[in-house]
């Protein structure tokens, strides 16, 4: 027998009885963003290499070791992209949509980031993307927040997330606050670990989001950002935690929150839970305002922020499970009990899908029995029973599979009449 092939470690195929929470979940978020206003974008699943090393940085764990980069058949260098924040601004500089005008558009689908494997961490992950070009204000900043709140209440899963923000002030302030850091860290170097020492002259802010629990203590009382930034940096950041106060948000300023990826500025923030153990992060995102003039497009504010999908998944599997009731929508499985009933049964759906109902057909003959574990199981809320009394008296059976209630016999229409009451 030839040798059977299994998926790319850390790619996940989604099957038949999982579909219907994904498709419960996007649509949720198709009408959040229809909601407040955002229109859909799409953008390649593969982009020019030095898209992603000229926005999320040379020094960061994405571009140094998660990207999946090939040569092509032309010998151009292409990776799958990692993220969609880069794409994004590519795309709205190529078409010139944010050029004297505000944008709002949101996106989704599949990532790729060379990871190890495990629980809310994947290789190939799903994002759901938000950004927003053409707005300086804090009232934006404070607005993807409150978006993200309001799903939150939507999926019943606000008791598990909190909320963590942190300003990052502008570029002048980082880089004074890097060579602070060099200088705080270098005089501690014996108790940096790997990772941290080879960051200590690339990219040092990323010292203070390592996991590694024997340095948090020389994390813990490092010199702060906030200290370093400007008057206008934190008058805006003040506005964002007023916004979100008005709205009723709690959050927590964790000054430590810096962000894995290079083109941040001002405001950042993370929806963070202890139900996923190590992977906590469900939702990050923050200002970019120099990202569109790196890329080459006309200086334009911008902020956005993303969620991983499987991670949120999780989250409401863990914490409202029932949310996802509403993920079966079939109203009625079509049984027959014997091959001449087939022809009856083929009229009976069309005429329930013709009163818009979501109808499956058992067209396997099995045995009435496999059959109705099949219907029972399939999480439809009703059976037809097609059988020889439908063919002589006209008489159809239904089943009732998700209340406990006698089976009604009866006319067509006197069924559908039941189904739509069920
Ligand atoms: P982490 O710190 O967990 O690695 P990150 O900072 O790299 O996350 P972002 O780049 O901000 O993550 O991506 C936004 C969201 O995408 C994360 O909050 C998370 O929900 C999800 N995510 C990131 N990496 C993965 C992954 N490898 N598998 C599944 N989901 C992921
Ligand atoms: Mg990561």
């Amino acid at each position: 027998m030839a040798q059977t092939l299994t998926a790319v470690r850390g790619m996940n195929d989604l099957l038949p009885q999982d579909s219907p929470k994904w498709q419960l979940i996007e649509h949720t978020l198709r009408s959040l963003s229809a909601s407040f206003g955002y229109d859909e974008i799409r953008f390649p699943l593969v982009e020019k290499t030095e898209l992603f090393c000229r926005s999320i940085g040379e020094g960061t764990d994405i571009v140094e070791k998660e990207m999946y980069t090939f040569t092509d058949l032309n010998g151009e260098s292409l990776t799958l992209r990692p993220e969609g924040t880069a794409p994004c601004c590519r795309a709205v500089i190529e078409h010139g949509l944010a050029y004297n005008q505000v944008q709002k558009v949101w996106y989704q689908g599949p990532v790729f980031r060379h990871e190890r494997p495990q629980k809310g961490r994947y290789r190939q992950f799903h994002q759901f993307g938000v950004e927003a070009f053409g707005m300086a204000g804090a009232m934006v900043d404070a607005e993807l927040i409150v978006m993200t709140a309001a799903l939150w209440r939507q999926l019943g899963i606000q008791s598990a997330l909190s909320l963590e923000i942190n300003t990052l002030g502008d570029k002048d302030a980082r880089s004074a606050y890097r060579n602070v850091l060099i200088e705080y860290f270098s005089a501690h170097e014996d108790k940096l670990d790997e990772d941290s020492k080879r960051r200590l002259h690339k990219n040092p802010l990323r010292i203070l989001d390592s996991k590694n629990k024997d340095m948090q203590t020389l994390i813990e009382s490092a010199p702060k950002l906030i200290e370093h930034i400007s008057e206008e940096c934190k008058a805006h950041f003040d506005s964002v935690c007023a916004h979100l106060t008005a709205h009723g948000i709690n959050y927590t300023v964790n000054p430590r929150l810096v962000r894995g990826l290079d083109y941040y500025n001002r405001t950042v923030f993370e929806w963070v839970t202890d139900k996923l153990g190590a992977q906590g992060t469900v939702c990050a995102g923050g200002r970019y305002d120099g990202l569109i003039e790196e890329l080459g497009g006309r200086a334009t504010p911008a902020v956005g922020f993303a969620l991983g999908i499987e991670r949120l998944l999780l989250v409401v599997d863990a914490v409202n499970p029932r949310y996802f009731d509403a993920a079966i929508p079939l109203d009625c499985y079509v049984i027959c009990e014997d091959s001449d009933s087939e022809s009856v049964a083929a009229l009976a759906e069309s005429h329930l899908r013709a009163q818009s109902f979501a109808v499956k057909t058992d067209c396997s003959g099995a045995s009435f029995k496999a059959q109705f574990k099949r219907a029972v199981a399939s999480g439809a809320r009703t059976a037809l029973v097609i059988s020889q009394d439908t063919r002589t008296e006209q008489k159809y059976s239904l089943k009732y599979l998700t209340e406990k209630k006698d089976a009604f016999i009866g006319s067509l229409d006197e069924c559908i009449d039941q189904i739509k009451q069920a």
